[in-house]
């Protein structure tokens, strides 16, 4: 039975190269789990792999594990099972998909990506958060500005506040984070399950 398994789906855009694609299969990966608290009750789907976020503090704060327990890669769709706050969810993310998908409005959240390096990215991470405030989409669904490739401190164009202020003026969560040195990627993770939890309960 998958009675108490929410399944969300999160479109992940931005313009190429801000990283994605990296992102997303970081969001696959960490430390392999040693020590598994059976007392938790989780599910165990056949040939499941069990990971814990390296982060150890979120992981005491939030109660937050990751697992993979599908990774589709003909059709691009790439999902994690993430039990967080003693609630366990799949989270489904499509990476650039087509227009038409992301008009629909029927995605549970959107990561905007773009990069600090890359002054063209944050332009079009604008028109993305316009598109999706004018559709009401940001009122309804968890919405993420992420400026990722935080780590190339000497090639950034994008100042931390000027994401900031873009994310308030478009009423949505900010996060600055780096895939290449993993920082604030679980953070990401908790944050947009978070976001799309509250937005479900309000919807
Ligand atoms: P996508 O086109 O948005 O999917 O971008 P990719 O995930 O393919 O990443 C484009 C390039 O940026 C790759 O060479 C990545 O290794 C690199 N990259 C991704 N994230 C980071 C990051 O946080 N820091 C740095 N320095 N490079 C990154």
């Amino acid at each position: 039975s998958s009675a108490g398994l929410s399944a969300y789906r999160v479109l992940v855009l931005g313009a190429p190269g801000v990283g994605k694609s990296s992102l997303i299969g970081q969001f696959m990966t960490s430390e392999y789990l040693h020590a598994y608290d059976t007392s938790i009750g989780l599910r165990l789907p056949r040939d499941t792999k069990f990971y814990s976020n390296s982060n150890e503090s979120t992981q005491k704060e939030a109660h937050f594990w990751k697992y993979l327990i599908i990774t589709d890669d003909e059709s691009g769709e790439r999902s994690v099972c993430v039990l967080l706050a003693g609630e366990e969810s799949e989270i489904t993310f499509l990476d650039s998909p087509p227009e038409h998908v992301i008009s629909e409005g029927c995605a549970h959240g959107y990561c905007v990506v773009y990069s600090t390096a890359d002054r063209g990215s944050f332009a079009e991470a604008e028109r993305r958060l316009q598109a999706l405030w004018a559709a009401g989409h940001t009122a309804r669904r968890a919405v993420i500005l992420v400026a990722n490739k935080a780590d190339l401190a000497r090639s950034r164009l994008v100042p931390t506040d000027e994401g900031k202020s873009l994310a308030t003026s478009y009423e949505c969560k900010f996060i600055e984070t780096s895939v290449g040195i993993n920082h604030n990627v679980d953070e990401l993770l908790v944050g947009l399950l978070t976001q799309i939890r509250l937005k479900q309960q309000h919807a």
